[in-house]
């Protein structure tokens, strides 16, 4: 099959490049994202992979069509940003990549929870300036601290996991309650007692029109004083100006993001030349107590390697007319 990649950054080349030799597709790698204005550039391709922040809407979907694309198989196990109504109805099969590692995003929740705690960027900075200071630097034993999960789906349990390891309480709330929960230990409960009990509170669940906002200013109001908030998921499950809200009235004491609801705009890209537009996010970065990665939770070698492997297999198994596993419904 003849696919070509939007979004695609030197790794995903090297990564996809090495598994191809196995299966012989003809890959063509395009660090633009794909949009309305870019979606011509899949003419004369088979299928189209996409990643987090390339826009599968309507109208690039119908463009794709248009254009005799096959299949869009998306480097992702999100979806949200694809329009799945406009694919089926131009007949588009989406395919994703359901689970590549969900240690990578729960270990960057813990990279996350350790570093706004005890505060190692600030430490690593002190201590090259000959700075040995401690003033400004306590934390506190993540030991017995009740850490709320919402979403307990593969990285949410793998969260959990890391958090029963640690000594802390964990609570769980999800739609869906599987026995492997409580085999790990943690007691599902419901959104309010995650609010008022957590010390930490991290969200695991996906972007969904039931998600979306789920923390805004009325449920900031419900949260412990103080409270950390990681979001490794998705950056629309927060309400950034409600956010910023209960961080300038110490409500929120700690804020760890991975995520953003603007990212599309600015991550993945080297910016450091231009003035950020984006005056939330400038304001976010103002906070001693937000730490913000650009969208890498999933960004191991091994998570990689998977992306590439599952996303080849999909290509294959659809050029093969096989059944799809994978397929988005
Ligand atoms: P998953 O499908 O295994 O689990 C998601 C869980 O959320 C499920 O158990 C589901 O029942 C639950 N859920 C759905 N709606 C809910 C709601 N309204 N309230 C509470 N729970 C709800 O997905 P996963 O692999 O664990 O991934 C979770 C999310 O992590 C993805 O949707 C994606 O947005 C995000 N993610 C981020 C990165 C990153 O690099 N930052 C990488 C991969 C995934």
């Amino acid at each position: 099959m003849r696919v070509v990649f939007f979004s695609a950054k030197p790794y995903d080349k090297q990564f996809f490049e090495n598994l191809n030799k196995a299966h012989h597709h003809e890959l063509h790698f395009l660090d633009v994202p794909l949009h309305a204005d870019t979606a011509v550039l899949a003419r004369s391709f088979d299928v189209v992979c996409i990643f987090v922040n390339d826009e599968a809407s309507l109208a690039v979907i119908q463009q794709l069509a248009d254009l005799n694309v096959q299949l869009l198989a998306l480097r992702s196990a999100g979806y949200n940003h694809v329009d799945l109504t406009a694919a089926q109805k131009f007949k588009i099969p989406v395919v994703r990549v359901p689970a590549y590692s969900p240690y990578s995003v729960a270990e960057h929740t813990l990279a996350l929870v350790l570093t706004l705690n005890r505060k190692t960027h600030r430490a690593y900075n002190r201590i090259r300036e000959g700075n040995f200071s401690l003033n400004g630097l306590m934390g506190f034993d993540l030991h017995d601290k009740t850490v709320g999960l919402i979403g307990l789906g593969k990285i949410g349990f793998a969260a959990a996991r890391i958090f029963k390891g640690l000594g802390c309480r964990v609570l769980g709330y999800d739609v869906l309650q599987q026995p492997e929960g409580r085999e790990i230990g943690l007691k599902y409960t419901d959104l309010a007692t995650i609010y008022s009990e957590s010390d930490i509170i991290s969200l695991h669940c996906p972007l969904t029109p039931d998600t979306f906002h789920i923390v805004n200013k009325t449920t900031i109001a419900q949260m412990k004083r103080g409270v950390m908030l990681i979001n490794t998921s998705r950056g629309a499950l927060i309400d950034t100006i409600a956010v910023i809200e209960g961080l300038k009235h110490e409500q929120i004491g700690y804020l760890g993001l991975d995520v953003y609801e603007e990212e599309g705009d600015l991550f993945f890209a080297d910016l450091s030349d231009k003035v950020i537009q984006d005056d939330v996010f400038t304001r976010l970065l103002a906070f001693p107590n937000v730490l913000i990665t650009g969208h890498q939770a999933f960004f191991t070698q091994n998570a990689l390697h998977k992306i590439a492997e599952v996303t080849l297999q999909n290509i294959t198994a659809f050029a093969q007319k096989e059944p799809l596993p994978n397929a988005v419904k």
